[in-house]
């Protein structure tokens, strides 16, 4: 248990010296037995110690008197519901992710690396209030048949099979999303067809080895 805990503040840490979040931004959760540890709501990633890591059971039980979890623990709790293989989860509000996300838009086949998030496109999840279940619903919609989606007007969440693969999936995320973004300066970029991003995604299945 404690080497969970001190794998999520490791990458809570990292989403700060990383540049995926600034101070206390975005949120991380690893799936654990019945249920996942979360870090807390509104503590600076700099100042978490293992105690601030709170465990919330699949049913969305937690014992208020140890530690406050995550605002977002609803859409971590839905995600890992739905979601057999999630065992990891990251939450980010990195700027170029973010910046798209607030023109309510996906992002399309521009580069075949849209791929990483297992589908043709990276979809955009409709905003709705933070900490609520609505953006949970919306989020759940968005990841149908992906690991990785932006959500409105907020940022970005990814997940995968450990947190360490779950991190580098919201780093690839946020790598594109600049991309796109600097493509978009240039005018409107080609999309590759789907037949073409159908090729990747069986491609991509062997492609990463270290
Ligand atoms: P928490 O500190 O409650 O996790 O909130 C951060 C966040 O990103 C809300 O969407
Ligand atoms: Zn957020």
């Amino acid at each position: 248990m404690s080497k969970i805990k001190a794998e999520i503040i490791k990458y809570s840490k990292m989403l700060n010296s990383r540049k995926l979040s600034a101070l206390r931004s975005g949120n991380i959760s690893v799936r654990y037995k019945n249920g996942f540890f979360i870090t807390p709501s509104g503590k600076k990633y700099s100042s978490l110690k293992n105690k601030d890591i709170v465990f919330v059971t699949l049913e969305g039980r937690f014992d208020k008197k140890i530690g406050i979890p995550s605002s977002e623990w609803q859409f971590h709790q839905d995600i890992y519901k739905i979601k057999n293989d999630a065992k990891a989860i990251v939450h980010a509000h990195s700027t170029n992710a973010t910046a798209v996300s607030t023109h309510k838009r996906g992002i399309p086949a521009f580069h075949y690396m849209v791929a990483m998030a297992g589908g043709h496109d990276i979809r955009c999840a409709k905003y709705a209030t933070y900490g609520t279940r609505d953006l949970s619903k919306n989020i759940l919609k968005a990841l149908k048949g992906r690991k990785a989606c932006l959500i409105a007007n907020h940022g970005q969440i990814a997940f995968d099979e450990n947190l360490s693969k779950a991190f580098e999936l919201a780093e690839e995320v946020e790598n594109i999303s600049l991309q796109y973004i600097t493509s978009l300066k240039l005018g409107r970029p080609k999309i590759l067809s789907i037949n073409e991003m159908k090729k990747v995604l069986s491609k991509a299945k062997n492609y990463k080895r270290g």
